[in-house]
């Protein structure tokens, strides 16, 4: 799985690490390829429309850090926007509820189900030490019945046993009973899958469902189906509701697209992947080593990253050491103001600061918002250098010409001035380990 993907977009992105700068119309080129790249992989088109527009944003209004070419920077953004495709963080299976856990398994028939059955009851018992009951709900095919016994016994997992005649919904609530009375602390129901998506097989799935009140409902999907397999959870998660999918089949030579749109396409985590026909084959969904996997840039990722949690903290030991020396001038200020809109303007600035609620009034009284942190940014922008590094020279004509150049009233200039002041006090008085961070502000 992966390999042409992975190719291809190891090509684009080699192109562009090598270089030295990239134009906007270079960045669009890139995305353009790996737009096709992505497409011929059989990835959703809304999801390839929405992963390169994301992309190409960021790319395009990148911070260039120093020691990182912007191919490289281009890499990372490619890299961390293809986790959030696939999911962000690695979802397990919940066990968190009254034992025994009834967990159902649906899909087509063919999908895996019955050996994702298998490979998960294994797990569970061998590495999780649970006591678990696999019962198998198809009716319609005693061999399935049979192969799951089969399994049971290999494995020495306990099986329900098999009545014959039995409705699956009622197999169902005899499983739940027997996990009950046995002390299991998980049931996993295996159901019927049908060889097409079709209305029976949905409608017994609720059925069941609603007999056995199911922890989580995860659906098995053959990764190599593509498209097919996103539209499969789709219908199925609109019909009986999934917690989660089990992709099978990862080892297998499909084009990835199920893997890459399933979560985005459903919004259903994929918790689980199967890797193989034997029982040990399963492994947990990791977005970052999928990504990893398919750009096979992980040292490009790791540099950028590196280089850039070097620059923080370089702009942070140069801010310590300004503050110490009592050294704040509009330049900075500039960039304090920045930093706060980054972080979500004044609102996103104080949902992190605890025990800053308290000022929320205060500051909101002295008419600080998000809009004036932006006005304020472009006043400072018509400053000339100078005036920036020295606030001290600027009398009235300077005010008059910088007012002018931002469209505001001189009025405005002095206020921003005054605040300057006030955030210059603050920030000595931090240096010295007094007052709060946003005490400038507050006064201003
Ligand atoms: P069910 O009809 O959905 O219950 O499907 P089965 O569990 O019977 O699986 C059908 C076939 O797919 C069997 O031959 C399995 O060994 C095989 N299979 C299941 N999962 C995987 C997987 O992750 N990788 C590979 N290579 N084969 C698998």
């Amino acid at each position: 799985m992966f390999d042409n993907l992975s190719e291809k977009l190891g090509g684009i992105l080699d192109r562009l690490t090598g270089r030295g700068s990239l134009s906007e119309a270079d960045v669009d080129a890139a995305m353009r390829e790996i737009r096709r790249a992505l497409l011929e992989a059989d990835v959703a088109l809304e999801v390839v429309r929405s992963f390169t527009e994301k992309v190409r944003e960021q790319a395009v209004g990148a911070t260039v850090v120093k020691s990182v070419k912007p191919g490289q920077m281009v890499v990372k953004i490619v890299n961390d926007e293809l986790i959030a495709m696939l999911g962000s963080d690695s979802q397990a299976i919940d066990l968190n509820a009254v034992a025994p856990v009834p967990i159902m398994m649906v899909g087509l028939q063919g999908s895996g189900k019955t050996t994702t059955t298998a490979k998960l009851a294994r797990r569970m018992t061998q590495r999780d030490k649970r006591k678990v009951l696999m019962a198998s709900l198809d009716v319609y095919r005693p061999a399935a019945m049979e192969q799951l016994a089969v399994l049971g016994r290999d494995l020495e997992i306990d099986t329900l046993p098999i009545v014959v005649g039995q409705k699956p919904q009622d197999i169902a609530r005899r499983a739940m009973e027997a996990g009950r009375l046995g002390g299991y602390d998980v049931v996993l129901l295996d159901t019927a899958g049908r060889t097409t998506l079709d209305e029976d097989m949905m409608s017994e799935a609720a059925e069941i469902k609603a007999a056995a009140n199911p922890h989580e409902v995860l659906l098995v999907a053959d990764s190599l189906t593509g498209q097919d397999a996103v539209n499969l959870a789709r219908a199925f998660d609109e019909r009986v509701g999934l917690t989660g999918i089990v992709l099978t089949r990862i080892d297998g030579d499909g084009r990835g697209g199920a893997a890459l749109s399933m979560r985005a396409v459903t919004g259903k985590p994929i918790k689980l992947m199967g890797t193989g026909e034997k029982t040990d084959a399963l492994e947990d969904f990791h977005p970052s080593r999928i990504a990893g996997r398919i750009l096979g840039m992980g040292d490009v990722v790791s540099l950028v990253e590196k280089a850039a949690s070097t620059l923080d903290a370089e702009k942070a030991a140069a801010a310590v050491e300004k503050m110490r020396k009592g050294k704040f001038d509009l330049a900075d200020m500039r960039e304090q103001l920045e930093q706060m809109t980054k972080m979500g303007g004044i609102g996103g600035l104080m949902g992190m600061m605890p025990g800053i609620s308290k000022m929320k009034n205060q500051i909101a009284a002295a008419g600080v918002d998000d809009k004036v942190l932006k006005r304020q940014v472009a006043i400072i922008d018509s400053m000339t250098r100078e005036e920036r590094k020295n606030p001290d020279i600027l009398k009235a004509s300077r005010k008059k010409r910088i007012a002018a150049g931002a469209g505001i009233k001189v009025e405005d200039v002095n206020k921003l001035l005054k605040m300057h002041r006030n955030m210059a006090d603050m920030m000595k008085a931090v240096g010295r380990g007094k007052g709060g961070p946003m005490a400038g502000l507050a006064q201003a």
